[in-house]
């Protein structure tokens, strides 16, 4: 993993809210090109994460260095969108280009280009002119990417972006930022509670699980004991065409 230019750094970080931290010792990075994937099970701290990444909460201790103040593309859970305004997915990619058109200029030529380009990233052209409401789970999220896309970010963050959907609309969201990784460059960090959606996508891991962390590149910390270890729980890993398998258990009936 390369160490030398990290757009973001978290070094021996504590994040909480009152004097007790949520999280304690935290130490990862992310550099251009990768993609990290930040896994753990509800309350793990992920959210408490992010809000540290956006510069919303500052740490109890430790450092939290960016370099060369990296744009952010933020893409929130899809239920925090508030989808009564009727507006277009057009108009969704264009309000990313918000940040960089200045307060009372108008939109310029320019910046419906970068909307239009985003959409056409995330293969989401011909739905451009359609209600965002109209739309379904996946097609949002599509929006929602070419949204943060459209602002020309140097890091791509996401939080739970497969959530309640269904395997095939999953499998295509995380088949698009794996495109966009490792096809356009894109630098993206994707929070998930599940490590199977970024078992084929990430190319380092950060996972916590009841205050314990295990980070490193993925072909590190997907290894069968450090999993089991710490999950507690059998974790047998495979490949079938290539692509990385995880089972979980013995296949033993379970003593009841
Ligand atoms: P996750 O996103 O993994 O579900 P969170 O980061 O939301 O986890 O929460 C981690 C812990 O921090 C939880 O115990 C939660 O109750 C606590 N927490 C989250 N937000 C706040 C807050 N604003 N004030 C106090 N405690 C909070």
């Amino acid at each position: 993993m390369p160490h030398d230019h990290p757009l973001l750094r978290f070094d021996a970080v504590s994040l909480g809210y009152g004097e007790v931290p949520v999280l304690r010792g935290l130490s990862f990075h992310i550099c251009p090109g990768e993609f990290l994937g930040v896994v753990g099970p509800n309350g793990s701290g992920k959210t408490t994460i992010l809000r540290a990444i956006l510069g919303l909460l500052s740490p109890l201790e430790g450092t939290i260095s960016r370099t060369g103040s990296p744009v952010i593309g933020y893409v929130p859970q899809r239920e925090t969108i508030d989808t009564i305004m009727p507006v277009t997915a057009r108009e969704v990619a264009l309000m990313g280009r918000a940040p960089r058109v200045g307060a009372l200029q108008r939109v310029r030529r320019a910046d419906r280009d970068h909307a239009e380009r985003a959409l056409g990233l995330v293969g989401v052209t011909d739905l451009a002119p359609r209600l965002f409401r109209d739309l379904s789970g996946g097609q949002q999220q599509r929006v929602l990417i070419a949204r943060a896309l459209a602002g020309e970010p140097d890091l791509l963050v996401l939080d739970e972006p497969t959530n309640g959907m269904d395997l095939a609309s999953e499998h295509s969201i995380v088949e698009l930022l794996r495109a966009l990784n490792r096809q356009h460059g894109l630098t993206v960090l994707l929070v998930t509670h599940l490590l199977p959606i970024v078992l084929n996508a990430a190319t380092s891991i950060l996972l916590i699980d009841r205050g314990r962390v295990l980070y490193g590149d993925a072909d590190d910390v997907l290894d069968e004991r450090k999993l089991t270890g710490l999950y507690e729980v059998p974790v047998t890993l495979g490949t079938v065409g290539g692509r990385r398998t995880l089972t979980v258990g013995t296949g033993e009936p379970p003593r009841v």
